[in-house]
């Protein structure tokens, strides 16, 4: 397993995590086996939106001692009022179902997730009531180690980020959600067929998003990595051939910011399949021949897919430009922990001789050497 760190908030998680919601009414043998099988790997990260008491029970019952070995996303404001998902902000209700959720876990949440931020109204309701209040005093007592949230839309969640209350949070991340168009919302084409044919390229909200996610150091965890097994599905998958799991995991984990996909698998043999990404060559991740043959605008922009590699001078051009296009969100300010990483890299654009081999190789026809030596200004 490989780990990263979470933006600022010093846990490392495991770069494939478990949703749980696929095991939600499932025999406890079944959630069990899924849950023995994720942790087997060295998966410490799993998402817990359920509201249901019997499916949280189970997975605490399914953890047993190993609690304290992996960090549980709980929402906040998740409830099951009639029978069903509720969003909630009805503070009585939320309290109950969290303070529930508290003392299933082991007193503690590692990430309380302000649940389901994607409009204005949702926005209004947790920041401008007490509900943030109280998520902000549940931090302070200690009953959640960090604060974060869940969203897919990317304006809601830069909006939710720049309140600064939030650490981390859940986001939907898959190529397809990121080449909708900018006033798409996500879940119009969740149900059909994701959109084919209104593809135009990276949504620039989202592609801003994940920059200032990075500048500020706000960890991203990633829901919908698969598109529903959409995007791997030959009937459903808006490009010119579908996906693999390998491929969309590397999509999701080569985006600025973020630190972790959990999908969302019900069997432990879904668990076995989704980590056969982490056997996978650099060539079996390669997703940019699949999104290449895209209707596309979005030409000379890095998607940091890694396809230009191996570069004669040895350097990381995907990390060379994602360090770069977040510089360049704010170039008098960039942020410290960017420098470093920056700094870090054993080869950067310093290093860079012009050759412009890896131009050839690039199908998104990005000024490689023209960045890499604007990387070595800058930095
Ligand atoms: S142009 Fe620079 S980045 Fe590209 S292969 Fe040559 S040395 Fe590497
Ligand atoms: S420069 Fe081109 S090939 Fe290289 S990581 Fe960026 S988009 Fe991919």
């Amino acid at each position: 397993m490989i780990y990263r760190e979470i933006g600022k908030t010093g846990r490392r998680a495991s770069v494939i995590g478990l949703g749980c919601e696929h095991i939600d009414f499932k025999p406890y043998e079944q959630i069990k086996e899924t849950i023995d099988a994720a942790l087997s790997y060295g998966v410490n990260i799993l998402d817990v939106f359920m509201p249901g008491k019997t499916i949280r029970e189970h997975i605490a019952k399914a953890l047993g001692g190993r609690r304290k070995d992996v960090m549980i996303q709980g929402h906040i404001g998740a409830t099951d009022v009639s029978q069903q998902y509720d969003i909630s902000r009805d503070m009585p209700n939320v309290q109950k179902y969290f303070e529930e959720m508290l003392k299933i876990f082991g007193g503690y949440i590692d990430f309380g997730m302000m649940f389901y931020i994607d409009s204005e109204e949702d926005y209004k309701n947790i920041f401008d009531t007490p509900f943030v209040t109280y998520v902000e005093k549940l931090k302070r007592d200690g009953d959640i180690l960090h604060v974060g949230f869940s969203s897919h839309n990317p304006v809601m969640a830069l909006r939710a980020i720049e309140t600064g209350v939030p650490e981390m949070f859940m986001f939907s991340v898959n190529p397809a959600f990121d080449m909708l168009p900018p006033d798409t919302y996500v879940f119009d084409h969740f149900e059909t067929d994701l959109g084919v044919g209104m593809f135009r390229g990276v949504d620039p909200d989202r592609a801003r998003l994940y920059k200032i996610c990075e500048q500020k150091q706000i960890g991203i965890t990633c829901m919908k990595t698969l598109g529903a097994g959409k995007l791997l599905d030959k009937q459903y998958c808006p490009f010119a051939e579908p996906l693999t799991i390998a491929q969309c995991v590397e999509y999701a984990l080569s985006r600025p910011a973020v630190a972790a996909v959990l999908p969302g698998c019900k069997t432990a043999a879904e668990v076995d399949g989704v980590m056969k990404y982490l056997d996978c060559d650099a060539s079996e991740r390669d997703y940019s021949h699949v999104l290449s043959g895209t209707r596309n605008d979005f030409r000379g922009n890095c998607l940091y897919c890694s396809h230009c590699q191996p570069c004669s001078a040895g350097i990381d051009v995907a990390a060379v430009m994602r360090d770069l296009d977040v510089a360049r969100l704010n170039e008098s300010d960039i942020p410290a922990s960017v420098r470093a990483h920056y700094r870090s890299l054993s080869k950067n654009g310093g290093d860079c001789t012009g050759c412009k081999i890896c131009e050839s190789r690039c199908p998104f026809g990005v000024a490689i050497a023209e960045n890499m030596k604007a990387a070595n200004v800058l930095f």
